[in-house]
C-alpha cells in the first residue's frame, strides 16, 4: 500500500550554518517533519478503516487531521530542497525575469514575502506561488500548513516562519531568521519547480472542440 515517506535531508544537518544551526536542522527534520509523515499515514489507515466499516461519523476531522500532516510533508519536503549551502544570492534566467515582471524587482518580492511571513499570526508558512489562472507570481501566507491556500496555486518555495524553525537559534528576532535564509536560497530548485509549474494547465474553461459528456454508449 502507499505510504508518506520521509525523505532524507539533501546536504548535512550542520550543512546550513551559521545562517540555520545544525541542532535546529536535526530536530526539524527528525522529529516535527516525521511526525507529519506518521500521522498522515495513521490518517489513512484509519480512512481506509472506517470506509470498511461505513462508519463516517469521523471523517471530517480525519480529513482535517489528514490535510494538515500531509501539508506539512509537503511544505518541509520542498523546504529542505528550497534550501541549500553556499547558496542564496539572487535568481537567473526566466525565474529572474519572471520576478522583476510581478514583483517590479527582486528588491521588493523579498521585501514582500518577508512582510508575509512576519505578519503570519500564530504558526504558517510564507510561500512564492504559480498562480496558473492568470499566470502570475505572488506570495501567500499559509496558516499552519493547510489554511487560506488558493485552489490551483503551486508553491515554488516555503519559509517556514513556525516558531520550531527558529527558536533555538534566534529566540524572539524571527526578523534576524527570514533575513539570513536568504543566504541559503537554491535557486536552481525554485526555478526548476517554476518550469514545470507553468507547463501545468487547470483547465477552468471547456475546450471549444470538447463535448460536455460522453455520449451514451448504445447496447
Ligand atoms: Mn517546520
Amino acid at each position: 500500500m502507499s505510504r508518506y515517506v520521509l525523505p532524507d535531508l539533501p546536504y548535512d544537518y550542520g550543512a546550513l550554518e551559521p545562517h540555520l544551526s545544525g541542532k535546529i536542522m536535526q530536530l526539524h527534520h527528525d522529529k516535527h517533519h516525521r511526525t507529519y509523515v506518521d500521522t498522515a499515514n495513521q490518517c489513512i489507515d484509519k480512512l481506509i478503516e472506517i470506509r470498511r466499516k461505513r462508519d463516517f461519523e469521523t471523517i471530517a476531522a480525519l480529513e482535517h487531521k489528514l490535510a494538515f500532516n500531509v501539508s506539512g510533508h509537503v511544505l518541509h519536503s520542498l523546504f529542505w530542497q528550497n534550501l541549500a549551502p553556499q547558496a542564496g544570492g539572487e535568481p537567473e534566467g526566466e525565474l529572474a525575469r519572471a520576478i522583476v515582471r510581478d514583483f517590479g524587482s527582486f528588491e521588493s518580492f523579498k521585501q514582500q514575502l518577508v512582510h508575509t511571513a512576519s505578519t503570519i499570526m500564530g504558526s504558517g508558512w510564507a510561500a512564492l506561488v504559480w498562480d496558473p489562472v492568470i499566470q502570475r507570481l505572488g506570495t501567500t501566507q499559509i496558516h499552519d500548513h493547510q489554511s487560506e491556500v488558493t485552489q490551483g496555486s503551486f508553491p515554488l518555495m516555503v519559509l517556514d516562519a513556525w516558531e520550531h524553525a527558529y527558536y533555538l537559534q534566534y529566540q524572539t528576532e524571527k526578523n534576524r531568521y527570514f533575513e539570513a535564509i536568504w543566504n541559503l536560497w537554491n535557486w536552481n530548485d525554485v526555478a526548476q519547480r517554476f518550469s514545470a509549474a507553468q507547463a501545468v494547465d487547470v483547465r477552468l474553461e471547456r475546450a471549444a472542440d470538447q463535448p460536455a459528456a460522453a455520449p451514451p454508449s448504445v447496447h
